[in-house]
């Protein structure tokens, strides 16, 4: 079997990569090991998602935002706060000239609307349940040994992308040096129904164990993303209803009235994972594969859509040559450099500086918020950098398509 791309791992990042290259012509496939409309297919669950103005826009020109927008709820007021400490950053899109600073998606609904659009693109191919178990890099492709329900087969494809996941097989399979560390803190995900509209305002309120954030959500409801250390995760897990939104209430006050209702609770272990090398010899490494962060500044999605943006812009300028080509990848991962580098360190940075218990890192949260609550400049800098504008910025992020029509 022969392809010019396969890209291992059909997750947020994956799938995302697949429908924006469809339009190139390239022969695709999808290697993915848990079907989409499986329950446990850990991609696309009950998440909700920030998607940054700049998410929404290449999410537009790659032809999934109209299949999204009737489900999505616009940002339009970011309040952060810090626990029990002053100072209060109100980021309003209008300030800035804007109606919304991106919106919230439910990842299961992201799910269902970028399965249907690779259904439908004839030169995508998803091969599910599947995982690959082998890769072999040199001379005109690479190889890949897939293993499914129907037994075992070779994929050679030009280019692989590997996009499966934090954990992921391809490159700790070829030893792609990666930086693993636990922050010791779970986040607890629910969806929350409070007493006062939420009127597209979110709310991040930052404390040592990372943040407490309710996103606006559709209906009545909020999405909930409550950081708390490792070894609590358990216990808050296992509350009954009323008592966990007691306990949650406790945290955010009553800036919603009271929380009426709550859902499902899921954790995730939060950990930063970033792979030394984004690319090799025909190989590409995407979305958490590359690098997992802290959902602190709900970015981690955002990046991957952005390095997809990238990818998929260089390869349409090359107007189907060889998408495993060595210079292509190289310039690919220079251009990426600058965003990564930025999203990671100001991710990973502000995780560190809220849990760090010294006066010192107190001093200089409570400065940073009070300098951001009284310059404008400063929010404008920050929301800039939030909605996902940094560095070099690809051509689908700016509103412009990736071949002119
Ligand atoms: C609590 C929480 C909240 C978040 N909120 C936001 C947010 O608001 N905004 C944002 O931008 N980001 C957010 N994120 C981050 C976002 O969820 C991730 O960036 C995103 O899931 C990464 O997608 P991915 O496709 O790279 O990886 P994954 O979602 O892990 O998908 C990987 C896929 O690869 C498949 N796979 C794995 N191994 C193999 C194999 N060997 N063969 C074939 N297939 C394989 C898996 O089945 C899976 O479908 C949040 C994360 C968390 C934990």
């Amino acid at each position: 079997m022969n392809c010019d791309i396969a890209i291992v791992g059909g997750g947020l990042a994956g799938a995302s990569l697949a429908v924006a290259l469809a339009p190139l012509g390239y022969d695709i496939k999808v290697i993915e090991a848990v079907p989409y409309k499986a329950v446990e297919q850990p991609s696309y669950d009950d998440r909700t998602l920030a998607l940054s103005h700049s998410s929404c826009r290449i999410l537009s020109g790659i032809g999934l935002w109209e299949m999204l927008q009737a489900d999505a709820t616009a940002i339009r007021k970011i309040y952060i706060t810090e626990l029990a400490r002053p100072g209060r950053v109100v980021l309003d899109s209008a300030e800035m000239g804007l109606t919304q600073f991106g919106h919230v998606v439910e990842a299961r609904r992201f799910g269902a609307a970028v399965t249907s659009l690779l259904e439908k693109t004839g030169n995508i191919e998803v091969i599910s349940p599947a995982t690959v178990k082998n890769i072999e890099i040199g001379g005109p492709t690479a190889s890949l040994s897939l293993e499914s329900a129907g037994g075992s087969e070779v994929l050679q494809a030009r280019l692989v992308v590997a996009a499966d996941g934090a954990n992921s097989f391809i490159r700790d399979y070829l030893k792609i040096p990666t930086e693993k560390r636990d922050y010791g803190q779970t986040a607890v995900i629910c969806n929350i129904t409070p007493e006062i509209f939420h009127e597209g305002r979110a709310f991040e309120c930052l404390t040592d164990t990372g943040p407490f954030a309710v996103l606006p959500h559709t209906g009545e409801r909020c999405g909930l993303v409550w950081s708390v250390a490792t070894e609590t995760a358990t216990e808050i897990l296992d509350l009954d209803d009323e008592t966990f939104l007691a306990r949650a209430q406790v945290r955010f006050g009553d800036q919603l009235g009271s929380f009426l209702k709550a859902g499902q609770r899921t954790a995730y272990p939060l950990k930063l994972v970033r792979a030394s090398e984004d690319v090799r010899e025909r190989l590409v490494i995407l979305g958490n594969a590359a690098h997992a962060i802290h959902p602190i500044g709900a970015q981690g999605f955002n990046l991957a859509l952005r390095d997809a943006a990238v990818l998929a812009e260089i390869l349409a300028d090359d107007d189907l040559g060889d998408p495993g080509e060595t210079g292509l990848l190289n310039t690919y991962s220079s251009w990426r450099q600058q965003d990564q580098r930025g999203t990671i360190a100001a991710s990973d940075g502000m995780t560190r500086l809220f849990s760090n218990p010294s006066p010192f890192a107190a001093g200089l949260r409570t400065t940073g918020l009070i300098a951001h609550a009284v310059s404008p400049m400063l929010r404008r800098y920050s929301a800039i950098k939030a909605m996902g504008y940094r560095g070099r910025v690809p051509r689908l992020a700016l509103g412009e398509l990736l071949r002119p029509v």
